[in-house]
């Protein structure tokens, strides 16, 4: 059997440690997962009073066209319903993309690091990858522009990015959508536009009137906190929705999904709550290392890259085995450096302690 060469080279997504195996192995009662990102607060209460009653007609195949999500979430935006595509994720939107606009002889302009799913997907095309190094967590978006020729189809831009939470401001992105030539397609990666407190900020839906070469991708996955249910979308001019739609699966998302994201698009308090504890919470964190000398880079999103003195694989052993999960930047090509999720205050108060107590350790 002869599969495609480039997949001999690449690895499956590695995920982080699951929680029982790490309850197993340490003995411990109680784990923090504070490595994916996700919400700590759960997901909206009336997602969840309601969830027996979605569990209905599951024999049936889900709305394809997913209806009333649509119509809810065009609501949402203020955009037509013709502007949006759904996906098992937005991860599922990133792979459409890709498999639209990507093939050999092609590429794709992206920083370094990012969400590993651009590079990903664009290689099982067979494009060609142009990764620029991201300059102080920052996109580097001259250097990025200067990669854009005739063979260019899309350009990834992702704010606030993962791994480090930089956003790009509003300035910034104008001069890329305004510099980039047409042919080119900009992805705008919004996984965390709901944590995002910056006055600078992109107001990129209703741009997408200004630039037909732009798309936006947001998701439930993150602060809806519906990660388990896989939904996400994407926003565009109706030219390019009907040029994906070819490639999505018909029934990419599910019944019990659709009906959960519009439930949890309904309960923007919960969003409100979540996104203040966040910011409480983040805002802590950083005082904490500020009175530590340690550094970060400033974050707008649910997470905070932290730069260390030892290595990020050295500190994410030590927080293991005191009942913490994090993401080691050694993985993520940071290395020195931790990707810490925010979660609840009193769980934040113990990492934090440990953090200290592991650099008091070493600096002593
Ligand atoms: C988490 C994440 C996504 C993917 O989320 P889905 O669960 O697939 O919707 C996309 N982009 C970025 C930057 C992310 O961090």
């Amino acid at each position: 059997m002869k599969a495609k060469e480039i997949l001999k080279q690449m690895t499956p997504y590695k995920p982080g440690k699951q929680i029982d195996e790490v309850k197993k192995e340490y003995g411990l009662d109680k784990i923090v997962k504070l490595a994916s990102n996700e919400n700590p607060f759960g997901f909206s209460p009336q997602v969840k009073n309601q969830l027996p009653k979605l569990i209905e007609q599951l024999e049936k195949y889900p709305d394809g066209y997913s209806a009333s999500l649509r119509t809810k979430v065009a609501e949402f935006l203020n955009v037509s319903e013709e502007h949006l595509i759904f996906g098992n994720g937005s991860d599922e939107i990133v792979q459409i993309i890709c498999r639209t606009f990507l093939e050999p002889g092609a590429n794709t302009v992206m920083a370094t690091p990012t969400f590993p799913q651009y590079k990903h997907n664009a290689l099982i095309e067979g494009a060609e990858v142009r990764e620029v190094p991201l300059s102080e967590g920052h996109h580097n978006l001259e250097a990025m522009l200067e990669q854009v020729d005739e063979n260019t189809r899309v350009l990834w831009l992702c704010t606030p990015n993962n791994p480090t939470g930089v956003h790009i401001s509003e300035e910034s992105v104008r001069g890329v959508l305004d510099k980039c030539p047409n042919h080119v397609l900009v992805v705008m990666d919004e996984a965390y536009y709901e944590y995002m407190e910056t006055t600078d900020a992109f107001e990129s839906i209703s741009a997408l009137k200004q630039y037909n070469n732009l798309m936006v991708l947001r998701t439930f996955s993150k602060a809806y906190g519906l990660a388990g249910l896989r939904v996400g979308y994407g926003v565009a001019s109706k030219e390019l929705i009907a040029t994906l739609e070819p490639a999505r699966e018909p029934f990419n998302t599910s019944t019990i999904g659709q009906a959960a994201a519009l439930l949890a698009l309904d309960d923007q308090n919960f969003i409100q709550e979540t996104t203040k504890e966040n910011s409480r919470n983040k805002n802590a964190l950083m005082s904490f290392l500020d009175d530590l000398q340690v550094d970060y880079y400033p974050s707008e999103a649910n997470f905070v890259l932290v730069h260390l003195p030892v290595s990020g694989d050295e500190m994410f052993d030590h927080l293991l085995s005191k009942g913490f999960i994090v993401r080691s930047g050694e993985a993520l090509g940071l290395p020195n450096s931790i990707r810490l999720t925010i979660g609840k205050k009193e769980d934040m108060e113990i990492i934090q302690s440990e953090i200290k107590e592991k650099l008091m350790s070493v600096t002593r």
